[in-house]
């Protein structure tokens, strides 16, 4: 006995708080047959056998763990003590020190046992709603693909479109869905929406592609992909002033767009294969397609060689994929050969909306210039649904030829403005190559989508509640658009006392101390290789 005093002395507060309560007298007298039916006595009897063996033959840590937890269980909800199977403290400190000496980090069976396996419990549990509804609340078009190739296929056969049509670029924009009568064909609209629908598709362009059009499942009243895609009549109705393109803008060249020093945009069309309902451009975009002349690229190009402050282009829209090959490759040329530009970025929703028109020669056009300077394609994917096999295996060709695939999503009433879908959301473009990289708020500026607006303090819950229960690197920046980005996150900082500061864990609420840096000692340059040379 003496022995084992002193080794136990050498186990940490975890472990001995285990075995106190394992072998803590019981108030009533438990045991196994009083309890229970002989046939589960027998059973459990044998399982704690199993795993006591196993736990004194292997070299592995998963048996004591095993042990030790089932141990734990047992004596907590049966209030029975591992005494009742044979089992002494000493085989088990016995079995805790080798716990320890198999484990490369040294971890103890306590801690293992009554502190890490409880932590990940609890946090298990903070996701289990989002794990049982998600299928359902927000299925992604990976889920949804049996049901979006019965749609094709009905789509294919009513619009007349034979195979190597409906898997083109060119085929799907020929096809593409751009009245409320061939719309009533594909889904069943009643008529006083058709006439609505009409009314507002005379100033506001409809275009959806074939494609994307199969990806509506017409049972859901305010599908997502509906929403974004069919103007209704809000668009029209919406009271409000749109505060004029010409404010809004910040042109200072031709195609261009700054108010940043460092990066601006080419707006290199107004085209876009779908065009969507809650457009920021809505105003350049979809009334009538422009091809622009070389002249305008190459003023544009100008600007950019002409201040040398400019490292980052943002070549978009419209959707920069709309241009030609040869369009695409001589502007990614162009900033290439000019020394001040570092980075390049092409802004395009083409992967979910006709994604063939992402080809080798454009995947090779990407690769080249990659290979050159950074080249980053940014898109926008604002519901899980819009994300099937096909997009998928696109944004997968995409991203092994550019540095990087980002998304911005558009928090959108009805579409992402739950917890459960904008979760979704981000998994599913995570797993999909593509990283969610912002979230806008749905502008102020057009009365023509306040319908889809979402209030800030919801998208600032829904963002917050993603840290600590998704892969950071799936969780996006919250952003308001007023003349530059301006994030709205929440702060989780709530004081400072010169010397911690008080910090709250996003997904408990629980405020930990943090320690700050020493502003003092910070200040003293004199330190590493320094202080030799004083
Ligand atoms: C969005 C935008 C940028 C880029 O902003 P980032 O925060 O770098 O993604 C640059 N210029 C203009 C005009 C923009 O609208
Ligand atoms: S893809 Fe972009 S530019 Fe084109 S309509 Fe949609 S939001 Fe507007």
């Amino acid at each position: 006995m003496g022995d084992i005093k002193i080794t136990e002395n050498g186990l940490d507060h975890f472990t001995r708080e285990l075995l106190n309560e394992f072998f803590e007298p019981a108030g009533d007298n438990h045991s196994l047959s009083n309890d229970s039916s002989p046939d589960f006595a027998k059973d459990l009897a044998d399982e704690i056998d199993g795993l006591l063996e196993q736990s004194k033959n292997l070299k592995l840590t998963e048996p004591i763990i095993s042990l030790f937890a089932r141990l734990k269980g047992v004596k907590r909800q049966m209030g029975i003590s591992p005494e009742v199977f044979g089992i002494t403290r000493e085989t088990l400190v016995i079995l805790a020190e080798k716990h320890s000496k198999i484990d490369e980090h040294e971890v103890t069976i306590g801690g293992r046992v009554n502190h890490a396996l409880p932590i990940v419990e609890e946090a298990n549990h903070r996701v289990h709603d989002y794990m049982n509804v998600k299928a359902l609340e927000a299925p992604s078009g990976i889920e949804l693909w049996d049901r979006i190739e019965e749609n094709m296929g009905r789509i294919k056969s009513i619009l007349d479109i034979d195979e190597k049509e409906w898997s083109s670029y060119s085929g799907q924009i020929r096809n593409c869905i751009d009245s409320v009568e061939k719309l009533s064909k594909i889904i069943n609209l009643p008529s006083h929406v058709i006439e609505d629908i009409g009314r507002v598709t005379k100033n506001y362009r409809m275009r959806l592609t074939p494609y994307y059009a199969s990806l509506i499942q017409p049972e859901n009243i305010n599908d997502p992909i509906l929403i974004q895609s069919v103007p209704t009549s809000e668009m029209v109705d919406n009271i409000g002033i749109e505060i004029p393109p010409v404010a809004a803008d910040h042109s200072p060249a031709r195609l261009i767009d700054q108010f940043y020093p460092r990066v601006l945009t080419i707006k290199a069309t107004n085209m876009c294969a779908m065009y969507c309902t809650h457009c920021l451009r809505i105003a350049h975009i979809g009334k009538k397609d422009r091809i622009y002349s070389d002249k305008a690229y190459e003023e544009a190009i100008n600007y950019i060689r002409k201040n040398k402050l400019i490292r980052d282009v943002l070549i978009t829209g419209g959707d920069a994929f709309v241009l030609p090959n040869k369009i695409i490759k001589k502007i990614l040329n162009a900033l290439d050969n000019i020394d001040h530009i570092k980075v390049k970025r092409l802004g395009t929703r083409i992967p979910v909306t006709a994604p063939w028109r992402v080809d080798s020669d454009l995947l090779e056009i990407l690769g080249d210039s990659n290979d050159k300077k950074p080249l980053r394609v940014v898109t926008q994917i604002n519901t899980a649904q819009e994300i099937t096999p096909l997009s998928r295996e696109t944004f997968k060709r995409i991203s092994k030829s550019v540095s990087a695939v980002l998304n911005q999503a558009v928090l959108l009433r009805g579409i992402n403005d739950t917890k459960v879908k904008m979760w979704k959301l981000c998994e599913t473009i995570h797993e999909s190559y593509v990283r969610p990289y912002y979230i806008f708020n749905c502008s102020y500026r057009n009365p023509q989508f306040f319908h889809l607006r979402v209030p800030i303090e919801t998208g600032r819950d829904i963002v917050e509640s993603m840290y600590g229960n998704i892969s950071g690197d799936a969780i996006p920046r919250f952003i308001a658009t007023a003349g530059g980005k301006i994030p709205l996150h929440k702060s989780n900082v709530m004081g400072y006392d010169g010397t911690d500061v008080t910090l709250k864990k996003p997904w408990s609420n629980d405020e930990v101390l943090y320690p700050d840096a020493d502003p003092a000692a910070y200040a003293d340059r004199n330190f590493s290789f320094a202080k030799y040379s004083s």
